[in-house]
């Protein structure tokens, strides 16, 4: 038995992964010529040439195709190589990669996957030892602004999948896993698994209102999940499993009234409910970031343009 259990779900995350490997990253910025060159196509811009070679300002260098935050402005430093150079980077904003040269490390951007530059160690120019050599045109400066943190609470079936696509949104801050809706105190996984605390498998969504509306988001949620589906989510059958929206307040509400109807208009029977936000708690360490560490891509979400 098991071993039909095991082979439907790798069909199932066969059939998934195939159709969403296409869209990793939500939402990406256009590019013009000279900077697919370079992000895309990893081409080297003139040395001396960036823009930002010799930039100073306080603020943030983000990644010129998804906006991820990717350098701090207090760890750039002049190396006189000719591309701006930064001794730090963004914790878990950029990833290192072997680079097809053979010998040096190549940099990209860990949301997105655009080509930086490439990173150095050993050569003792600051007390980090480390030189990221950047290209400009990769990048772009944000000034530091106050951000407009704000909360939304999504429940689309199995947590795992809902956090892997909201989180890669852009302006999209911290995705968590845990339990909102039932009656139960500090539940865990089990008593939500067993479907008797009354929980619904949520997440916590904590994104910059400056950067990303509620309606956006709202909108992914409604095309991450299967909206219609009664019971569940794909093959997770269980009112944990069910789909709702908690809301904080009433424009919260309307917005969400106001797109159920614009899917009702196009024939969606939607059955996703909308419910009075309640106590959030946080899922164990293990369901955080789940497919991320793992690697794997999700297997009953994927994206569905619905809107
Ligand atoms: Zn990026």
């Amino acid at each position: 038995m098991l071993r039909f259990i095991v082979l439907f779900l790798a069909i199932i995350h066969f059939v998934y992964a195939v159709d969403t490997e296409k869209l990793p990253v939500l939402n990406l910025n256009p590019l013009t010529p000279q900077e697919a060159a370079v992000i895309l196509d990893k081409a080297t811009e003139r040395p001396f040439s960036g823009e930002y070679y010799k930039h100073k300002e306080d603020g943030t260098y983000v990644c010129k195709q998804c906006d991820a935050p990717l350098y701090k402005s207090d760890s750039k430093f002049d190396s006189g190589c000719g591309w701006p150079s930064f001794d730090d980077a963004i914790e878990g904003a950029v990833k290192r990669i072997p680079d097809a040269d053979g010998y040096r490390t190549e940099i990209i951007c860990a949301r997105c996957g655009a080509h930086l530059g490439h990173v150095f160690e050993g050569e003792g120019f600051t007390a980090k030892d480390t030189r990221y050599c950047v290209n400009s045109i990769s990048l772009k400066f944000e000034k530091e602004q106050t951000q407009n943190i704000q909360k939304a609470y999504f429940a689309g079936g199995c947590f795992w999948g809902v956090e892997y696509y909201l989180e890669k949104e852009l302006g999209v801050i911290e995705v968590t896993s845990g339990y909102m809706g039932g009656h139960l105190k500090d539940p865990t996984y089990k008593d939500v698994s067993r479907g008797q605390s009354g929980h619904l498998e949520t997440v916590e969504v904590v994104y910059d209102a400056n950067k990303v509306s509620y309606e956006t988001l709202a909108r992914l949620f409604f095309e991450i999940h299967d909206p219609e589906q009664k019971d569940g989510q794909g093959p997770d059958i269980g009112s944990q499993y069910l789909s709702a929206i908690f809301v904080a307040n009433p424009d919260e509400r309307a917005t969400i009234e106001k797109l159920i109807g614009l899917l009702e208009k196009k024939g969606f029977k939607i059955a996703t409910a909308i419910r009075q936000k309640s106590v959030f708690y946080k899922a164990e360490g293990y369901h955080q970031n789940y497919y991320d560490i793992k690697g794997y891509q999700p297997y009953c979400h994927g994206y569905v343009k619905r809107f």
